[in-house]
């Protein structure tokens, strides 16, 4: 594991209250342009460089900054001049934002070739919930749609529930939720998260190992949490990260991933965390689920008990994240977590060679409040919720990382649900409430006394003692 960078956490709090000091747009404004904006790889050595940038209008443009490294930054073209004179060593690595971005709308504005891979290219928010469609009418036996409910604009948040039903364990199956874009930006993340559900409905039949997850767990997959924000992104601002709040003070956007109401609007240490101004990209709302689009997911976990996993994906910086986002203390799981991360980075690792930094947000990336991820570990007992930041090399990457990074961290997701599996056996859940408690015990007895031919556990078509110390022994073993 890295040392964490306790300097660089105070940094980036700072520039992270500003946001990328580009217009906030409304319905019908034109087109947000990023016309000789630069990309600089920019070696930061420790915390006054941060502030040195930032006192100059220059912010980060990845989601992380590491100390004594090189780390990309959005520059200005009225900047530039003013980065070369602080002396800071430095590397052009894209000389115009815009001809990118326009030759990537040039590019997803034409026709895509009948029999290419749905995979080829980035998808829109109505395309994405055609394929959705698609493939739960490919094998309605595993797929149904789900409909979390609307967004602010009112775009319902739409997902895929996947599993095989006709496979009845006799208990709670847990359940795994991929949730992607929170951060409209992201585009890559949402086939990411698609690739998964594409993978597990076409290989079921002739995968055994795909079987068995999808027999013995289900899968929730709602890749655009954030749909008002994906539409901005394909319409008017490429690089735009919130949802589409009107704030007062005529700024738009709560970050989703700081409205979360778990150690929520945290001022942390050197002012990270988020931020309590409108027009900043970490902005974290009014209030704890503030936001429909957070409350909607939120509500969807609590009417589904048996999500026992979680995974919130992001782009980029390739990392495997998980608790605490809020404080610098280790989670009461982290020798376990930092096994199954061990893990899931060693088969990314396997596929394409890339190799994925994993570790608790807080030292890793930056303090974050309320956050996902702290969510789901600290009001839902405890499951394991994770985070990717997925490869880049930015926002926009071109379409031929799409399938390489998808197919990377494929196993390492579908290791996530395995690990969650062997976490989660409910064994002695007999009321399929998907927990292990008293209950479990009373209503077996009260079953075993009303000679339910269900508790013949040890079957031998009675009902006696034998049965009884078999439930007792499943209880006790049970976590
Ligand atoms: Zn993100």
């Amino acid at each position: 594991m890295r040392e964490s960078w306790p300097v660089l956490i105070l940094a980036i709090s700072l520039f992270a209250l500003r946001s990328f000091a580009q217009p906030d747009a409304r319905p019908g404004e034109p087109v947000v342009r990023y016309d000789g904006y630069r990309v600089v790889s920019v070696v930061i050595r420790d915390f006054r460089d941060v502030r040195t940038l930032e006192s100059i209008g220059i912010e980060p443009f990845g989601c992380e900054v590491r100390h004594d490294q090189a780390n990309d930054f959005l520059v200005p073209p009225d900047r530039f001049d003013a980065l070369v004179a602080t002396g800071m060593p430095h590397m052009v690595t894209i000389h115009d934002l815009q001809p990118l971005i326009d030759a990537e709308r040039v590019r997803l504005s034409a026709p895509i070739a009948r029999d290419a891979s749905w995979f080829q290219d980035y998808k829109n928010l109505s395309a994405v919930e055609a394929y959705m469609a698609e493939l739960a009418a490919l094998r309605p036996d595993l797929v149904t749609q789900i409909d979390l409910g609307v967004s602010l604009e009112g775009r319902p948040i739409k997902g895929l529930r996947i599993s095989n039903d006709a496979v009845d364990l006799g208990r709670c199956k847990p359940a795994i939720l991929l949730n992607s874009i929170q951060h409209a930006r992201e585009w890559i993340t949402v086939m990411n998260a698609m690739f998964v559900a594409d993978h597990l409905v076409r290989n079921y039949d002739d995968d055994a190992y795909v079987r068995y997850l999808t027999d013995h767990a289900v899968f929730y997959i709602v890749p655009i949490m954030n749909p008002d924000g994906y539409v901005h992104t394909w319409t008017v601002n490429r690089f735009w990260r919130k949802n589409r709040r009107p704030n007062p003070g005529g700024s738009f956007g709560v970050d989703l991933n700081r409205n979360w109401g778990y150690q929520w609007g945290l001022s942390l240490p050197g002012g990270a965390g988020g931020s309590p101004f409108g027009s900043s990209d970490v902005y974290w709302g009014t209030g704890p689920f503030s936001e429909p689009e957070t409350q909607r997911v939120r509500d969807f976990v609590l009417t589904h008990p048996e999500i026992k996993a979680h995974n919130d994906i992001h782009s980029y910086g390739q990392m495997i994240l998980w608790s605490w986002g809020w404080s610098p203390t280790p989670i009461f799981n982290a020798p376990e977590w930092h096994d199954i991360g061990q893990e899931m980075n060693a088969r990314i690792n396997a596929v394409h060679g890339k190799t994925y930094t994993y570790g608790p947000i807080y030292t890793v990336i930056y303090p974050v409040s309320g956050s996902s991820v702290d969510w789901f570990y600290g009001t839902r007992s405890g499951i394991l919720s994770m985070s990717y930041e997925l490869r880049g090399p930015n926002f926009a990457p071109p379409p031929s990382e799409i399938l390489l990074c998808a197919q990377e961290t494929l196993p390492a997701t579908l290791f996530q649900a395995e690990a969650m599996i062997d976490r989660y056996r409910f064994i002695a859940d007999w009321n399929r409430d998907c927990s292990h408690d008293i209950v479990d015990l009373l209503d077996f007895i009260a079953d075993f006394d009303a000679l339910d031919p269900r508790c013949d556990l040890v079957p031998d078509g009675d009902l006696d003692i034998l049965d009884l110390l078999e439930f007792i022994q499943l209880f006790s073993e049970a976590r």
